[in-house]
């Protein structure tokens, strides 16, 4: 197999691969890596610099091989918010840059894809697990790639208050999980007749419930939440969110400590929040938007963000639509956008070459407002040592355990080690899971 050429180009998703810009990824330390990525972590660092021309050439000695022996029964994956030589590798090899939803598909609309290799956090790889075929296996390439928010909302901090709640109102409750959560989650908003939602149908998802009657209990983000409530019209004031998410992994009753309001709030609630969040998108502040707007630009924000930021930006949309807003966006034209950094960064480069300025929200050249970082700092993990390792290993038949993604799996992000459920108990999560994707499906296809 040869490689394609390390010129300036254009790739499918539309990212544009220049060799000489370096990657925006902090190197690891070679003591965050398994035993097993060592060997390849050690001959990264020694690289002179993190420019593609000098990255790619390093990697293809890893991915050519894999995809030579694996051929087109290989699948690789990455999210918009991976940023550097995983996101262009991926696209050299053929693979998909996609958001969660798109992602999540992948292993069932390719039933000739055997082995999934995926760089993004665990709860996406997870999900891509729940719907793929047995005779699929999903690779992480670092099981330390957690998405924060899911980290706040595991199935030992959430299932104490969601059992409370169901046993006060039974039926009137459904969970409306986002899709960053853990298959175990989906599975509980299956076995509640509520269902799965993704930033860009949150909306219909709850609009849905609210029309069948039901108290919606929305995990994990509470802005995600918030903002839905806000886009359906819904008084802010039946709008509640619980009390801080590890305490009720402690024990928590459900009384007047348990939400502002306490149980008055609660059974007066259309939504209940839970109160995990993401902690890049929540950097974000109305004075940021106020800025951009004062100078002519045009401000554009993710859900995830605080209401008041979304209240006040020209518009709101999942990763997906503030994509296609750059693709769309009319030479001349300026948008500043409130998301992921390496997001940001790579609708930079796609835009430019058409006459149009991108600007992440937080890079106001003033004092008095600090620039940010990279992007979602847990998603970066998959750095391409773990790439170059995962392609390699699974070539010699050598796939750490650690890194193998099944359905159910609870995984502590510290370690990278798994909980997993036994055979019976994850057939029977997944059918609970499936059930609130199917659901969230119907619902999104009936409203159109
Ligand atoms: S950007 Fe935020 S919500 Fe998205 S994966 Fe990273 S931590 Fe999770």
């Amino acid at each position: 197999m040869t490689p394609p050429p390390l010129t300036p180009s254009v790739a499918s998703s539309g990212i544009v691969l220049r060799p000489d810009l370096p990657i925006c990824q902090t190197d690891l330390p070679l003591d965050w890596y398994q035993e097993e990525f060592k060997p390849y972590a050690e001959e990264y660092l020694a690289l002179p610099d993190r420019k593609p021309g000098t990255v790619l050439p390093w990697l293809d000695r890893y991915a050519i091989p894999a995809c030579e022996h694996f051929g087109d029964s290989l699948l690789l994956l990455a999210h918009f918010y991976m940023g550097g030589e995983v996101v262009k590798l991926v696209e050299r090899y053929g693979g998909t840059i996609a958001d969660s939803y798109v992602l999540a598909l992948q292993a069932s609309r390719n039933p000739e894809k055997r082995v999934i290799v995926e760089s993004a956090v665990h709860f996406m790889a997870e999900t891509i697990a729940i719907l793929a075929g047995d005779h699929q296996s999903v690779w992480i390439t670092n099981p330390k790639a957690g998405c924060t928010m899911e980290m706040l909302a595991k199935e030992w901090m959430v299932l104490p208050a969601a059992e409370q709640l169901v046993a006060r109102y039974g039926d009137d409750l459904a969970v409306v999980a986002y899709m960053n959560t853990g298959g175990r989650l989906k599975a509980l908003a299956g076995r509640t007749n509520g269902a799965v939602c993704t930033s860009s149908n949150a909306h219909k998802i709850v609009a849905q419930i609210r029309k069948e009657g039901r108290k919606v209990l929305f995990v994990p983000d509470h802005h995600l939440g918030r903002n839905t409530a806000w886009k359906l019209g819904m008084p802010l004031d039946r709008v509640v969110q619980l009390a801080e998410p590890r305490q009720w992994a402690q024990g928590m009753k459900l009384g007047d400590a348990s939400a502002p309001g306490g149980i008055a709030a609660l059974d007066a609630a259309e939504m209940i929040l839970w109160g995990s969040y993401c902690g890049v998108h929540t950097i974000f502040r109305r004075e940021h938007v106020e800025w951009w707007r004062a100078h002519g630009w045009k401000v554009l924000v993710h859900p995830e963000s605080p209401l008041e930021v979304v209240q006040a930006a020209d518009g709101s949309g999942s990763t997906d639509f503030l994509w296609k807003a750059v693709q769309n966006a009319q030479p001349g034209e300026r948008l500043a956008i409130g998301t992921e950094g390496h997001f940001v960064r790579n609708a930079r480069e796609l835009a430019r070459a058409r006459g149009v300025e991108v600007m992440h929200l937080t890079e106001i050249p003033e004092p008095g407002f600090p620039a940010a970082g990279c992007g979602c700092a847990t998603m970066s993990r998959n750095d391409p040592p773990h790439l170059a390792g995962i392609l390699d290993l699974l070539r010699r038949g050598k796939g750490p355990d650690l890194n193998r993604v099944l359905a159910g799996d609870v995984v502590d992000e510290t370690s990278g080690r798994r909980e997993r459920l036994e055979p019976d108990d994850r057939a029977e999560m997944i059918r609970d899971a499936r059930r609130a994707l199917e659901r969230m499906i119907e619902i999104t296809e009936a409203a159109g």
